[in-house]
């Protein structure tokens, strides 16, 4: 399986990113948690990333890019891969689509969680309390959803145009949510 999660920030995507690859044993791999590690290791991507990140702003695509790039070669992403974080702009769409097309490979699925906007917020702000993220202040938050309508809602669009896109309600238990994207992917996967 090669699939995409898109949401916006607080959607739980990396949660259930971690559920869904582990149920097909494929990597998630998570274009936040290895630009946080970068930053906490100090390595000179990380300090490259590490005030545009904490301002809310994306990650210029020209090293997103080059770090996926590098991830999918990785011997585990083989078999298939989960993508949480990617791709966040249209230019990344089409970078995606080159790196696959390169692995004559294609994309199963990409699975939409979909949420209120009110509730993301409370989500954001709770897990300020229990991570510490610097970018997770209530004036950050505000910008990373606006720059996520702005960029990435856009994807949508673009994958639902090419019948890939599967809209699944993110809202309520996290095993309940699980459950959906799983019998999502089912829908693909004939
Ligand atoms: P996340 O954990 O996915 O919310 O990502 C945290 C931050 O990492 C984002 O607000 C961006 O600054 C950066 N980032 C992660 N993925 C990308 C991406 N695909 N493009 C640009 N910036 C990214």
């Amino acid at each position: 399986m090669r699939l995409v999660i898109l949401g916006p920030p607080g959607a739980g995507k990396g949660t259930q990113a971690k559920k869904v690859a582990a149920h097909f044993g494929i990597p998630a791999i998570s274009t936040g948690d290895i630009f946080r590690q970068n930053v906490a290791d100090k390595t000179p991507l990380g300090r490259q990333v590490e005030e545009i990140m904490a301002s809310g702003k994306y990650v210029p695509d020209e090293l997103t890019n080059e770090l996926v790039r590098n991830r999918l070669l990785e011997e585990d992403a083989a078999v298939g891969f989960l993508l949480d974080g990617y791709p966040r702009t249209a230019a990344q769409v089409d970078e995606l689509d080159s790196m696959l097309a390169g692995s004559s490979s294609r994309l199963d699925a990409v699975l939409e969680l979909t949420v209120d906007m009110d509730e993301v917020v409370n989500r954001l702000l709770k897990r300020a309390e229990i991570e510490g993220r610097p970018d997770d202040t209530e004036d950050v938050i505000r910008h990373r959803l606006e720059v996520y309508t702005e960029q990435t809602a856009p994807l949508v669009h673009i994958y639902s145009d090419r019948n890939l896109l599967q809209r699944v309600d993110g809202m309520g238990d996290i095993g309940d949510v699980t459950g959906r994207l799983l019998a999502a992917c089912d829908d693909f996967a004939v």
